[in-house]
């Protein structure tokens, strides 16, 4: 059994766990038989990402993220499913005339034989993580053998020659649409009616992208289904509605929210794919620089106190609650949570899920955490008054509050809370810090090239101090299905409250006067930072201006 005890003495070497959390993790896999890093894994110490990270390090293969990885259709028709599935392997890709796999142990030499013994070809190893590993097969094979846009065209065509789309085509459609938009990780879904057609687009990696257009007639068959899924009026045709449903695909449940509103050429429909799938990611992992990353590092081992996290829709925030919450020493303080919805399970963390229906939000969960007897609270969202008064008040009687806030920066949360009626005098002396973040995609490191800036280029990275002639851009790829990019990374901007900062608060001084101040005394902002990754070739100026104007 040398490899357990050495993964642990890994992970410890590393800070991600101690010898309190080792030995809990070694008491379990003697009582269950599982193997440490399994159980590591189950008690949400380390991701299964991590875990795969370091079996690759241990073993010098290289590791692939199946998450922002694209497979290649002919290295998955060289090999059935069933023997793939059988050996513990996932074909990839082919390279040189060689079949590169995916393996989730080291060791797995049966893997390789197989390989060699079917395709006739040399093959390549790369380690992929476990979870990912079933997720990735189930999905690589089902659209190999259901090709979703042939069977789209198909009924479009049907459609062309009949002049009407019958009940089945609307139902196989609609479930296709959704089908595909897992498939992408889009997070939404658009089904825009145009004069002529309806267009459907995805969100992916926070940008929209064109997916399908459909002949008009199956417009209002289309809305009608998703309406009655998601338990909607078909009748209303004139009123923006909204409602929710499960979508089941390969054995999994997908929460899908869905909003309608009337435009002048039909109904528009948007759906939120919520995955379930959320990211556990060490600190250093997830893009703020090492300064920052030990400033919110301390934060989360403060006492008392409110953390606010803000962003848009979409910038990664739970993510970066989760890994900070991971650090929270969550073995001697009781960690409660209130999500909508919760994103990930944590071991050892008393995690709920906002249910409006049953009347269970924010502000009820808040109240009664209190009673709960907690040393942390995450509110999932200051949404109003009563949460935002909730959250100061839990940390003036001396609980640490983690909580999210919908501001563009992070000086602007603190008018924000005013105009939510809190209190200056209490908010100064509650607040911690306000970090402030962004996702921007990252350059895909397959077709990654260095290119000479154009001059308007070169002024959007002037205007930062950075005086540069070239910088980098992905050309597209099969790996990144042509976008250039693949996998994103935060930016972002902390804003300590010192006592200065808070005297600037309880004086009411303005966001810009603080903000001005904040640099002065060394915050970063979000721009700035994002130019950085520019120059170190993590990403486009393309995405700067997208994401940071
Ligand atoms: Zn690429």
């Amino acid at each position: 059994m040398a490899a357990p005890v050495k993964i642990g003495d890994i992970l410890k070497a590393r800070g991600l766990i101690n010898d309190k959390k080792l030995d809990i993790a070694l008491i379990q896999s003697k009582i269950t038989g599982d193997l440490l890093g399994d159980v590591l894994v189950k008690l949400g110490f380390l991701s299964a990402k991590e875990r795969g990270q370091i079996l690759a390090e241990q073993s010098g293969i290289e590791f692939v993220d199946l998450d922002e990885y694209v497979i290649s259709e002919d290295a998955l028709r060289l090999v059935p499913k069933d023997v793939a599935e059988k050996n513990q392997f996932i074909p990839l890709d082919l390279e040189d005339g060689k079949v590169s796999i995916g393996i989730t142990e080291p060791g797995n030499i049966k893997a390789i034989d197989t390989v060699t013994r079917i395709t006739k070809k040399q093959a390549k190893m790369y380690i992929v993580d476990r979870d990912a590993y079933y997720d990735a097969m189930e999905k690589a094979y089902y659209f190999l053998e259901n090709p979703v846009y042939q069977q789209m065209e198909k009924i479009v065509k049907d459609i062309q020659t009949t002049g009407s789309p019958t009940g089945n085509d609307i139902v196989s459609m609609t479930d296709m649409l959704i089908v595909e938009g897992i498939r992408n990780n889009a997070t939404d879904i658009h089904f825009a009616p145009t004069a002529d057609v309806t267009q459907v687009f995805y969100r992916i990696d926070g940008v929209l992208q064109f997916g399908h257009c459909l002949p008009k007639s199956i417009h209002i068959g289309i809305v009608s289904r998703i309406k009655i899924l998601s338990h909607l009026d078909i009748a209303e045709t004139r009123l923006p509605q909204d409602g929710a449903f499960t979508f089941v695909f390969l054995n999994k449940g997908y929460d899908i929210r869905v909003s309608t509103i009337p435009t002048i050429y039909g109904e528009n429909v948007v759906m939120r794919v919520l995955s379930g799938k959320g990211t556990l990611l060490r600190m250093e992992a997830l893009g703020f620089d090492p300064g920052d990353t030990q400033n919110i590092r301390s934060l989360f081992q403060k006492p008392f106190g409110v953390i606010l996290i803000t962003g848009p829709t979409g910038s990664g925030k739970t993510t970066t609650l989760y890994s900070a919450l991971r650090e929270v020493n969550i073995l001697e303080r009781n960690v409660l949570t209130v999500e909508d919805p919760v994103e990930y399970k944590l071991s050892f963390i008393r995690q709920t899920q906002v249910l409006e229906r049953a009347g269970y939000d924010f502000a009820l969960a808040g109240r009664n955490f209190m009673r709960q007897d907690p040393d942390v609270i995450l509110l999932g969202e200051i949404r109003d008054e009563e949460t935002a008064k909730i959250a100061i008040r839990a940390s003036i009687t001396g609980h640490l509050v983690i909580t999210t806030l919908h501001t563009n920066d992070a000086v602007t949360s603190i008018p924000r809370l005013i105009d939510l009626n809190v209190d200056k005098y209490l908010m100064s002396s509650s607040l911690l810090a306000i970090v402030a973040q962004r996702l921007l995609r990252k350059i895909c490191s397959f077709c990654k090239v260095e290119y000479e800036l154009d001059d308007q280029e070169a002024a959007v990275l002037r205007e930062y101090g950075v005086t540069a002639t070239k910088a980098f851009k992905g050309t597209g790829c099969a790996k990144c299905n042509n976008t250039g990019y693949a996998g994103r990374t935060v930016i972002g901007e902390i804003l300590v409250i010192d006592d200065e900062i808070k005297q600037m608060i309880y004086e009411g001084a303005s966001a810009p006067a603080i903000k001005e101040r904040a640099i002065q005394k060394g915050m970063r902002p979000l721009k700035n930072h994002a130019v950085r990754k520019v120059v170190e070739g993590i990403t486009t100026v393309e995405e700067v201006l997208r994401v940071a104007g």
